[in-house]
């Protein structure tokens, strides 16, 4: 029953998530910090579920303890600070949050427009360090401007409509053909796009095809005195052909927020190494905002983070719904009416090897089985099936079969 599913939550997550799994009727155990590797352990033993963020390190080391772990929430966008394919190994799905900060990053992208178009950074530096400067030369409205987005994805879109509102024409450049929203256009080539576009705009998953995608061909295919924004990823942008571009006046100003190498924590410079010589060149550029990574950081994106999250765990927790796993075969089927007598839903975890279906339809084959639903994702493979006229003798039957199969990893049987 609910009333016995534990769940760990570490490092102070959103208190809308543990609303959501303390109305549940989870036994929830609350940490504000993350905990030192042997307290971890600990307390892993037990718990169906953890809810984490970035600074706890589930490894194999750590996961290998958790007997009861059913599930991982990491209430955050990255996964890096899970062992993945060892929770994957041992049943355990994961999952996160990946697109509850999309409104977050396209509000900073409009604010980041209208800032370049009007100096405003420059502006307000000159101010604090005791300089009045009033201009209006290079200074525009962005009404009428065409703005170029490319990665037309969560990110992508939302900003394609607050631009719009603004006046603004956009055109995007995506590789999939992606429906356009209100009157926005995709161009065929990325060169059509830079060709076209005042403001340029990143919004793509840094992949091997993105890294610097926008280098010195392409700021050159860009109009003389446009902008360029990059609040995807740090590899996306060639900073030093982009610092070129600027000092040419090719480029009249850039606000980047992400960067190759990033300070693992508050307090550092933006740092300057073999890695990143054009550090200091790059702060000392005109009309260039530079942001710590912070697109997706608001109160609200917290929030939504936690929902998300909790609503994905709970979902796996109740009904075996793996969509959304990071690790894991996407598997579901329509919630079950669990009050309905002599109905279970089985929920197999299994090593993708050849043979396993036949000897898991061979056990179910003398019930009724409703539905069924199986997939598999590199070695493991998730298989839900809904059998509608069990007793308790059979479920324990079922469940001591399945449990004897070779293949098995985990089972949960929800009745
Ligand atoms: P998404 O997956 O919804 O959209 C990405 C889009 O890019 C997709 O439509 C995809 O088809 C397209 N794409 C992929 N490769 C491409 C290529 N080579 N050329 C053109 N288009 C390509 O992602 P999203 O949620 O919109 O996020 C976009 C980026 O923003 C990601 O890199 C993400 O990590 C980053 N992000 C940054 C912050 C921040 O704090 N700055 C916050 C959230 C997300």
């Amino acid at each position: 029953s609910t009333g016995d599913i534990k769940i760990l939550l570490l490092e102070n997550v959103n208190k809308g998530a543990v609303d959501i799994l303390t109305n549940q009727g989870y036994q929830v155990e609350f940490h504000k910090t993350s905990l030192p590797d042997d307290e971890l352990i600990e307390k892993i033993k037990d718990v169906h579920a953890i809810g984490i963020r970035s600074k706890t390190k589930l490894t194999e080391k750590i996961l290998k303890h958790a007997k009861n772990l059913v599930v991982i929430g990491c209430f955050c966008i990255g996964t890096n600070q899970v062992d993945l394919e060892y929770a994957a190994k041992i049943g355990v799905a994961v999952f996160n949050s990946p697109f509850s900060n999309s409104r977050s990053v396209a509000e900073l992208v409009i604010a980041e427009i209208i800032s370049l178009a009007r100096q405003l950074g420059d502006r307000s530096i000159e101010l604090h360090t005791g300089t009045w400067n009033k201009v209006s030369s290079k200074c525009w409205e962005v009404r009428g401007k065409t703005l170029g987005i490319i990665g037309y994805g969560h990110i992508g879109s939302q900003l394609s409509v607050l631009a719009e509102a603004m006046g603004m024409h956009v055109l995007y450049y995506d590789i999939i053909t992606i429906m356009a929203l209100g009157t926005a256009k995709q161009v065929s080539t990325l060169d059509e796009l830079l060709n076209k576009s005042d403001f340029v705009t990143c919004h793509v998953p840094a992949t091997p095809e993105t890294k610097n995608l926008l280098s010195i061909p392409q700021f050159a295919a860009m109009k003389d005195g446009s902008y360029v924004i990059n609040a995807s990823r740090g590899t996306v942008v060639d900073i030093p052909a982009l610092v070129q571009a600027i000092k040419l006046g090719k480029i009249a100003g850039a606000a980047l927020d992400v960067y190759p190498n990033e300070p693992a924590k508050n307090g550092a410079g933006l740092y300057c190494d073999q890695l990143n010589p054009w550090t200091s060149e790059l702060v000392s550029l005109p009309n260039v905002i530079l942001t710590p990574h912070i697109g997706g950081s608001t109160e609200e994106a917290q929030r939504a983070i936690g929902v998300e999250v909790s609503h994905a765990l709970l979902k796996y927790i109740n009904e075996g719904s793996s969509i959304g796993a990071v690790n894991f075969p996407e598997v579901s089927l329509r919630a079950l009416d669990l009050d309905q007598e002599n109905t279970v839903r089985v929920l197999y975890i299994h090593k993708n090897v050849p043979g396993v279906l036949k000897t898991v339809n061979n056990i179910l084959s003398d019930h009724n089985i409703e539905k069924q639903y199986s997939d598999s994702n590199g070695d493991i493979a998730y298989l839900i099936a809904d059998i509608c006229d069990v007793n308790q003798s059979d479920i324990k039957d079922i469940y001591d079969k399945l449990n004897a199969t070779p293949y098995r990893i985990s089972i949960r049987v929800l009745y």
